[in-house]
């Protein structure tokens, strides 16, 4: 059994083309074999569970070796294997049956990804790396040969017996000159520790020293030995895919240890589990966010069926729950193609509002709860809620209920709740409610403790997401105001009918203005004599509310 033939594409030589398109990622060639061979190991536990293979199954595994003299990478698995004729189908004719269409396309192509998964090049990523490639397998099938195909990189390619004994298949690449640093020891672990330390089966590559007892010395000491164990890439079953009825809390604390592994413990977390309209698992976890440390995106690990994709999620996670962490595991999310794609992709849609809907159940089934709980975690929890609120319609209209407004006195109150608390006292001439805030409780402590003895309420509006939370709560908020304690409006807006005699006379007053004014940017503040009861500040220096608003704005760069 012997025999030659042409790779079935219509144009000369697809592999230049591969390798130019694909060089800056190449790594991927080994997520690609990898994935495939534990695909393989996957299916023949399948027919084997269906009744269709009744061979032994013995320990599935797959494991990536290289040799650094022959120049080889081998990832070996033992799968279900291929027939000769299941080569030429499946290696041969399927993963080029879009080559016209890629050979059109293959110009607009931003990266590896793009191509491999709109054109089912997983197995040819091979040829990123590789001179020339080899299968080398046998078919778990009945009275099945081992087959061998040999390609090196042109659209011809050799199909011969090959020499495997046992049911599985080793792919063999011959690495070419550009790629020799992935016949590195080192090398290979990053990359395998990165896509594979959740793979459902048995990753194992090469050994390691380990230690083990040795029996006791003549004084009863233990002894110990070195031995070579299998060093395995990945761990036990992750959280994600067990049933969270089984899970404890401290199961779901190590595991964000283990992705996290300098962190501290995150507040709480969700537990995404869903197979209808899509397929769908994760945990998200809720970090603890240190108010003057740069806020990390970016820290959601994508998944598909437990191999690592990416971690540039956006678009499948809303966009104001990028600061959460965690994992989520998809195979339904078109993890190949174009960002524009991915946008308009139907299930990338529902995907990102069910995550909306699920955070939001879950802050509300906190809050209900344990109030007090809820309260003590505010600080942390309502960057999320207000920056959501702000940013989601959807998520708006269910955080209402359980979002807090925290006065000065460190007392936190509903919407609802505040709105009824200050409504009697906190409304001007047209019946709008006025909320006061200080963006800054100690330089602004002289109007907060005014306002407050004129039994008026103080909002802290100090975290950075605030000057943008205010501007949307009060487009939100019917007959509502916000304004900032130092503003020049409070007392017009908050009409109290209080009568006071100015304690200085008309033309003291004007020198008082003056001698202030001379002292500030007349631009940017009013200086303000005003006619108070002789405790209180005679002079106010206030900014319009229009300015100050423009002031926190540009303090926050516009953005978080
Ligand atoms: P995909 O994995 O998306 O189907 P690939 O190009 O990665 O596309 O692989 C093409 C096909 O080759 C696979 O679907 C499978 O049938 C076959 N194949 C590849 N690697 C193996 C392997 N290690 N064992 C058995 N079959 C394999
Ligand atoms: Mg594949």
């Amino acid at each position: 059994m012997k025999e030659k033939g042409t790779i079935s594409i219509h144009t000369e030589n697809i592999f230049p083309i591969i390798k130019k398109f694909l060089y800056s990622d190449n790594e991927i060639f080994l997520r690609e074999l990898v994935s495939n061979a534990a695909d393989a190991t996957q299916k023949i536990k399948r027919l084997a569970s269906l009744g269709q293979y009744n061979g032994e199954l013995g320990e599935l595994k797959v494991e990536v070796a290289f040799d650094e003299e022959a120049k080889t990478i081998t990832i070996s698995d033992n799968g279900l294997g291929m027939t000769d004729e299941e080569i030429k189908k499946y290696i041969n004719q399927i993963a080029f049956s879009g080559a016209t269409e890629f050979v059109e396309k293959f110009k607009d192509a931003k990266d590896a990804n793009e191509i491999i998964g709109k054109f089912g090049l997983g197995f040819y990523s091979a040829f990123m790396v590789s001179d020339l490639v080899e299968i080398n397998t046998l078919s778990y099938q009945d009275g099945a040969k081992s087959a061998a195909w040999v390609c090196d990189g042109s659209t011809e390619y050799e199909i011969k017996e090959g020499t495997r004994t046992t049911r599985g298949t080793d792919i063999i690449l011959h690495v070419n000159k550009e790629s020799e640093e992935f016949l590195n020891k080192q090398k290979l672990q990053t990359i395998l520790d990165k896509y594979f330390k959740f793979l459902p089966v048995t990753l194992v590559f090469g050994t390691e020293t380990d230690s083990i007892e040795d029996g006791e010395d003549a004084e009863g000491k233990k002894q110990y030995k070195s031995v070579e164990v299998p060093n395995v890439i990945n761990s036990a079953k992750p959280i994600w895919t067990q049933a969270p009825a089984d899970l404890k809390d401290e199961d779901y604390l190590q595991f964000y240890k283990e992705l996290y592994p300098f962190s501290e413990d995150p507040l709480f977390w969700i537990h995404l589990n869903v197979d209808y309209p899509f397929n769908l698992t994760g945990v998200l976890y809720f970090p603890k966010l240190k108010k003057d440390v740069e806020i990390q995106r970016n820290k959601i690990k994508l998944f598909s069926r437990q191999v690592f994709i990416t971690d540039e999620v956006k678009d499948i996670v809303p966009e104001f729950l990028m600061l959460l962490h965690g994992v989520i595991d998809s195979p339904d999310i078109p993890l190949n193609v174009s960002r524009s794609f991915l946008q308009a992709d139907s299930n990338v849609k529902k995907i990102n509002s069910y995550i909306t809907k699920k955070v939001a159940e879950k802050l509300s089934e906190l809050f209900k709860k344990d109030r007090e709980a809820y309260e003590a975690k505010w600080s942390d929890i309502g960057i999320f809620v207000k920056y959501g609120m702000i940013s989601e319609e959807k998520f708006y209209d269910k955080a209402k209920d359980f979002t807090l407004l925290t006065n000065t006195d460190n007392k936190h109150y509903t919407l609802d709740e505040y709105h009824n608390k200050v409504k009697d006292i906190q409304t001007d001439k047209d019946g709008n409610v006025v909320y006061l805030y200080t963006v800054d409780p100690a330089k602004q402590d002289a109007f907060i403790q005014s306002a407050i003895k004129k039994s008026y309420d103080v909002l802290l509006m100090d975290t950075p997401i605030d000057a943008h939370f205010v501007s949307h709560m009060e487009h939100k908020l019917d007959k509502t105001q916000l304004k900032r304690v130092d503003a020049n409006t409070i007392d017009k807006l908050i009409d109290k009918d209080e009568k006071l005699e100015h304690v200085l006379s008309e033309d003291e007053t004007k020198k008082v203005t003056e001698i202030f004014e001379k002292a500030i940017n007349k631009a940017v503040y009013k200086v303000e004599i005003e006619a108070l009861s002789p405790d209180e500040m005679p002079v106010t220096v206030t900014m319009d509310e229009f300015m100050r608003r423009m002031k926190d704005m540009a303090a926050m760069g516009g953005g978080m």
